[in-house]
């Protein structure tokens, strides 16, 4: 019996299925881009935790300033007493996060809790319910951020009745035909025939869907959706839970656009795999709810804020920005020349910024039609080869790549070979 095989039976009887594994191995330590199994396999890591390590694993400065806060203290309670690490990330991502006027950021440690605070902010600054999301979004598994994910299976299944007052308008995907005006009218029919702007607290989005499937949002609609929260006095909320922290060429995505939101959530590689996540936001709009109305025993704990204080330095140090465009760039023609070779599978649709790569496994060569649930056998055949894919979408139709940003140039090339083996027609 092998370790894996054994990890396995003991995993089955002792973790319900409900959460769901996208690979059969166990890990036993990793470095940067790559991961040794239980068994002493070694795999590629295309993944980085769902875009948790744009730093890598192990960053020899995240790891060396979580050693020297272990060594002082682990655990405060911010609301039993103050500690700096929490103020000095707090500052620092108060002058780098794009959100309008002075900010103000609090720390919490998972991305669904940033989204439920983000929204509890919103409706006490407003004094409004109404929350706005769109298709295909992921906003987290906890009762509100469900209630603003868009996609009921599995996430929704069984599992009503979900919090009210969500309202959604489709998601702008050019190569399924659903376009800027259909989001903008679907948003005025919400306004027309559910909730009036005066009872809509916030409009969230991600900038580059994420789970949905590596979709870019267009400008335009950006820009629409500044100009209907000024018009009405909506909270704009953007979910950077996974396009921040240099992964799109940008330390947020949102700079790539020309409009700010009032709030920014962020988790994921804030901490460089530590758990802490954040809502940075104007800090009028941050001070509404009152003493007491934020928080949480372990938001923003000692260990995870010293180590988004070394991300952020390594981020500026190696220039993460400027190599997510450059890696993103030599993959981008990589998948471009992989969709002419007619042995492969056809892959299609290549999209998103940065290293914010997806692309659909498609119908035929040249086409643009999606092939539901396509991307299952491409990810476990690349598992088999020893590289660490996942695929996305609303149907699992897309593979997004989402290596470190600190991969070395020799063990990209190696990935994006399994990668290439992974799509060989059978
Ligand atoms: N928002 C986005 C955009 C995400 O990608 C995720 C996680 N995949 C979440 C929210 C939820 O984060 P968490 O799993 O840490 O709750």
């Amino acid at each position: 019996m092998t370790k894996t095989s054994e990890l396995a039976a003991r995993r089955a009887s002792a973790i319900p299925r409900g959460v769901a594994t996208a690979t059969p191995f166990f890990i036993e330590r990793a470095e940067n881009s790559e991961i040794f199994d239980v068994d002493g396999r070694r795999m590629i890591d295309f993944t980085s935790g769902i875009a948790v390590l744009n730093t890598g694993h192990r960053h020899p400065a995240v790891v060396n300033a979580v050693e020297q806060q272990l060594n002082a203290y682990t655990h405060a309670a911010f609301q039993v007493m103050g500690y700096e690490p929490y103020i000095a990330l707090a500052e620092r991502l108060n002058s780098l996060v794009p959100v309008r006027g002075p900010a103000k950021s609090i720390f919490f440690t998972t991305g669904a809790e940033a989204v439920e605070n983000a929204v509890k902010i919103a409706r006490s600054h407003t004094g409004r319910p109404a929350v706005i999301a769109f298709g295909g979004a992921f906003h987290g598994r906890t009762l509100f951020a469900l209630a603003l994910t868009g996609k009921a299976i599995p996430y929704k299944h069984g599992i009503g009745p979900i919090p009210g007052d969500v309202y959604r308008a489709p998601f702008p995907v050019a190569h399924r035909g659903i376009t800027v005006a259909d989001a903008i009218d679907a948003l005025e029919s919400i306004f027309k025939n559910d909730a009036p702007p005066d009872r809509v607290a916030a409009i969230i989005l991600e900038p580059v869907q994420g789970e949905g499937g590596f979709n870019p949002a267009p400008p335009e609609l950006m820009t629409a959706l500044r100009q209907l929260c000024d018009k009405h006095g909506i909270v704009f909320i953007a979910d950077e839970i996974q396009t921040g922290f240099a992964r799109t060429g940008k330390l947020f995505a949102m700079q790539n656009y020309s409009e700010q939101p009032d709030l920014i959530v962020m988790a994921k590689s804030l901490a460089g795999g530590l758990p802490l996540s954040a809502v940075t936001g104007n800090a009028t709009i941050m001070d509404a709810p009152g003493p007491g109305a934020l928080g949480g025993t372990y938001g923003g704990p000692p260990l995870a804020c010293a180590a988004g204080l070394a991300v952020l330095d390594v981020i500026e140090k190696e220039n993460l920005c400027g190599r997510a465009i450059e890696l993103g760039t030599r993959v981008r023609a990589r998948l471009e020349a992989l969709s002419q070779m007619n042995d492969l599978v056809p892959i299609g649709n290549i999209r998103g910024p940065g290293s914010m790569l997806g692309f659909d496994i498609v119908t035929a060569h040249g086409a643009t039609t999606a092939v539901a649930e396509g991307a299952k056998k491409i990810t476990a055949r690349a598992h088999e080869r020893g590289l660490i894919l996942l695929g996305c979408g609303t149907q699992s139709e897309a593979i997004r790549l989402l290596y470190p940003l600190t991969i070395p140039d020799a063990i990209l090339e190696e990935g994006l070979t399994i990668l290439q083996a992974a799509l060989k027609k059978e």
